[in-house]
């Protein structure tokens, strides 16, 4: 065999080579017809004649109507790309990507030249690129560079229902420039009908809008409430998947990654025991941080006789359509974020949805034909438990980062930010007072140079602060993979559930000597890489392979950050206290002292605090932490933490301590937990 030669195709016969063409032909064909068969197609002309005609136009159409993959390359074929680039903002990632991997398709181009997508850490872009689909924080980030967007002809502010903080922001700077730069075409997308909020916001933009195809949806409501949502649904699926005719794909809302898999393995062990009995079910999770090439999964047909399920987190409720799907099941729960601006808590909760999501979720289901919707909750809960709308992300979230780029972007006057929706003068306050902290304001509210410098990394301030620190402590090299281990978030150990003592030994060898979190994260970071990132290495020591190339990834991007922010890269492995002082610059701002008891209390805004179980130090209970988040799950817990000593806190950040603010309580008293009688033993 000399399969290169096969494989390459160089010496095929003609005819061969030539029926293939004609196959990938006809099939770029077929994808014509279906573009051709889309709701927003018949629009086409009059949707270009109108965006000719105003420069704001809001855009209203069911989801899958053909807004997000249609609009872009229509703008293409009528010339606008001769003028500049068109971008599309997406609020999620895996959205950006997939939408940009289908328009590629659709033009027939390969992804990342004509057709691309920029998201955090990864930029599928080049010179070529005319159509970019980006995440609407990238777009962000690309003002601090390009404040004008004079690159763009047409910019499309996609999904804006979905009301993220980014977006919103989006709004207040697309809008000021509109007056400066006559000739940028703004398109504001929603597939919801609170369009004239978006009109009237944007100065009366006229509303556009596609006429949706719709068929009945059956709904289904329970009678009671299920204790158990996530088994009353994977119940559900089997039930649908047993009683239904042949035909017809399923789709189930779930909160989460970890709830999919679990849903996932369940439906396995149930179909297996149910062997050939029934027709086979083919499982499709998705959610953001699904490696692209099984992402792609959920679109591929369905074969005859089999039926599809597919287990989604709300990024299928309007930013992805999946197109065959009949039954849709709704246990009317999401993750949702919270945020304390007292406190400074930031939590990520299961929360039930509203209603206009419940209706958005049931709409899915009647797409191409009469569909059903199974809800897990009782109609009385629906009519008088669930909000009418989700309260947009920005007055429930932490404002630190938007807070830095817009003073970096020169806006000063946040009170006076042409907010659609005002965030609590509490939460800007409470950024500012973070930001003057960290050094990036001054006392008059000005961003100083150092605050300059912290803006270029696309990362939380505390995290920017502690890079720039690096340089005076001589030890970017570990901060940056400290960063990058923190930023791939908590998904870095796996624990099995039949070997957990296994894992729980092999995580605890990078705590030798109870170093703390980051410090154990640095060590990961360090020893995957002296195999030569062995995915190997990785099986045997508990670690998941994705997370560690993600965090690889980012890793790259900051170190190249780092020269245009001036720092060199230094190495000081060894000084392991230079690098614990780079991270209390970061965060000093979240410092905890131990308590009587063994619970611990943030130093300012006081509060009872707890090390998460998952840390190397939860048995160990230094007397001072900081740590790199709190989040409240049973209890409220500090994730990542590291010892640190009150004095560090006085030298490092002399502005905020004052000595008589970390005082020790009474050392006699100090509690023995378990792990420090182990570690000076
Ligand atoms: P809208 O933005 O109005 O919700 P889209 O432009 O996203 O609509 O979707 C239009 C059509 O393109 C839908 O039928 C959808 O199934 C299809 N589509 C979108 N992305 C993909 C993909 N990655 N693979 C296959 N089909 C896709
Ligand atoms: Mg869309």
């Amino acid at each position: 065999f000399v399969q290169a030669d096969i494989m390459s195709g160089e010496n095929e016969p003609m005819d061969e080579k030539e029926s293939r063409k004609a196959a990938a032909q006809t099939e770029h064909e077929h994808i014509l017809e279906e573009r051709k068969k889309l709701p927003i197609y018949p629009y086409r002309q009059e949707l270009l004649d109108a965006i000719e005609q105003y420069q704001v136009l809001v855009i209203v159409g069911e989801t899958g109507s053909g807004k997000t993959t249609q609009i872009p390359q229509y703008l293409h074929e009528a010339g606008y790309t001769e003028r500049g680039k068109i971008g599309c903002t997406q609020p999620r990632r895996v959205a950006a990507m997939s939408v940009a991997a289908r328009v590629a398709q659709e033009m027939n181009v390969k992804l990342g030249h004509e057709v691309g997508y920029s998201i955090r850490f990864e930029d599928c872009t080049s010179e070529k690129t005319k159509l970019k689909y980006m995440t609407d924080g990238m777009l962000l980030r690309e003002f601090l560079g390009e404040p004008d967007l004079k690159s763009y002809s047409v910019m499309i502010v996609d999904e804006a229902h979905e009301r993220t903080v980014s977006t919103d922001v989006l709004f207040g700077l697309m809008k000021d420039i509109t007056r400066f730069r006559q000739d940028l075409k703004v398109l504001i997308s929603s597939a919801t009908l609170d369009a004239e909020k978006f009109s009237k916001y944007f100065d009366d933009a006229p509303i556009f809008t596609i006429p949706g195809r719709r068929y009945p949806v059956d709904m289904m409501f329970t009678k009671a409430p299920e204790a158990d949502y996530l088994d009353a649904a994977v119940v559900t699926v089997l039930q649908i998947h047993i009683t239904q005719p042949p035909g017809g794909d399923i789709l189930v809302f779930l909160t989460g990654q970890e709830e999919i898999e679990a849903a996932e393995e369940i439906l396995k062990q149930r179909t297996r025991g149910l062997g050939s009995r029934i027709a086979e079910l083919i499982i499709c999770p998705i959610y953001a941080n699904l490696p692209s090439d099984l992402q792609a999964k959920i679109f591929e047909p369905t074969p005859p006789g089999a039926r599809k399920v597919v287990l989604a987190t709300n990024i299928a409720e309007t930013s992805l359509t999946i197109d065959g799907i009949k039954y849709v099941v709704d246990p009317g729960f999401c993750k949702q974020k919270s945020f304390n601006p007292r406190t400074g808590m930031e939590s990520l909760i299961v929360a039930p949805i509203s209603k206009a999501a419940a209706m958005q979720r049931a709409g899915r289901a009647g797409r191409t034909s009469p569909g059903k919707c199974f809800r897990l909750y009782t109609q009385w809960s629906f009519n008088n438990e669930m909000e009418d709308n989700t309260v947009p992300e920005i007055q429930r979230t932490n404002l630190g980062n938007i807070v830095l780029m817009l003073k970096s972007l020169g806006i000063n006057d946040l009170m006076n930010f042409d907010f659609m929706d005002p965030p609590p003068a509490e939460t800007l306050m409470r950024a500012l007072e973070q930001l003057y902290a960290l050094g990036s304001l001054n006392d008059r509210g000005e961003l100083t140079k150092l605050g300059r410098r912290m803006a270029e990394f696309p990362l939380d301030p505390m995290l920017s602060k502690m890079i720039v620190a690096s340089d005076k402590f001589k030890c970017s090299e570990e901060i940056i993979s400290i960063a990058a281990m923190l930023s791939v978030g908590n998904a870095i150990f796996y624990r099995p559930k039949d070997k957990q003592v296994h894992a729980d030994t092999a995580r605890m060898n990078f705590h030798s000597g109870n170093v703390g979190d980051h410090i154990a994260l640095m060590r990961v970071y360090d020893s995957w890489k002296e195999t030569n990132y062995s995915s190997n290495w990785c099986y045997e020591n508990y670690i998941q392979v994705r997370s560690m190339k993600r965090a690889r990834d980012i890793r790259d991007q900051l170190q190249s950050l780092l020269e245009r922010v001036e720092i060199e890269l230094t190495s000081n492995a060894n000084d392991l206290e230079a690098i614990k002082k780079t991270v209390t610059a970061g965060f000093f701002y979240h410092t905890a002292q131990i308590q009587k008891n063994g619970s611990y209390k943030t130093v300012k805004n006081p509060q009872v605090v707890h090390i998460h179980p998952s840390s190397g130090l939860s048995q160990v209970l230094p007397r001072w932490v900081v740590y790199n988040e709190l989040v409240l799950t049973t209890k409220e817990y500090m994730r990542n933490v590291i010892e640190v000593k009150k004095d560090w806190l006085v030298e490092i950040a002399p502005h905020y301590y004052k000595k008589q603010d970390v005082e020790d309580v009474g050392a006699g008293k100090m509690p023995r937990g378990k792990g420090r009688a182990a570690s000076t033993a």
